[in-house]
């Protein structure tokens, strides 16, 4: 049988304990003093695999929630790509959703939208964000585009770091057939 790194040290812990109650090297009642609050959560408490939403590194993390809080977010030591460990940015990936337990006040959570020459954000909804950018892409192309050279310099392409590599195929592929020909990353701005 195929043991995870995971597997081994929830082993290990098992077998640790085990040993406390076998051999009574230690008072069985003061090494678990801090559990019994625990027990009636054990339910409610749980992890779920994630991947890092910060760069296309794709390193994998566990978020463990109790309810709606997010108790800690910890490198996955059986994900291949990170094996464990987080940098800086992937460590603090739970203030995204709160800071210091509570839900983060910055966390923007639909599209904002501010008209031409306002002042104001107002909250969009996706399906609308989505056509109104699709619509304003398609008009200023079909206002500014060069026959001779198939080609259009009105409008722009920024891509994410934290788009992937399949990501940035399809995206590029698509600035490419609307005859775009300003594609930037924000690393190198
Ligand atoms: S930001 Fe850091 S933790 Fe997150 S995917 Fe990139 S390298 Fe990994």
């Amino acid at each position: 049988m195929e043991l995870s790194r995971r597997d081994f040290l929830k082993a290990s812990g098992a077998a640790g304990i085990g040993g406390v109650f076998l051999f009574g090297t230690l008072d069985p009642t003061a090494a678990l003093a801090g559990v019994p609050r625990f027990l009636p959560l054990k339910n409610k408490v749980k992890e779920t695999t994630t991947i890092c939403c910060y760069c296309a590194v794709g390193c994998g993390a566990i978020v463990t929630t109790y309810e709606d809080e997010t108790l800690k977010i910890e490198g996955d030591p059986d994900h291949p790509i990170n094996e464990g460990s987080l940098c800086s940015k992937g460590l603090a990936m739970s203030q995204v959703h709160q800071v210091d337990g509570k839900p983060n006040p910055l966390r923007l959570t639909r599209p904002l939208y501010r008209a031409p020459g306002g002042t104001a954000w107002q909250e969009m909804d996706w399906g609308t964000a989505i056509e109104t950018i699709a619509q304003r892409v398609k008009a200023t192309r079909d206002a500014t585009f060069d026959e001779a050279n198939s080609r259009t310099e009105a409008v722009a392409s920024l891509g994410g770091g934290e788009l992937d590599n399949e990501e940035c195929y399809l995206l590029s592929k698509m600035d490419r057939a609307l005859g775009m020909v300003y594609l930037e990353h924000c690393a190198r701005i």
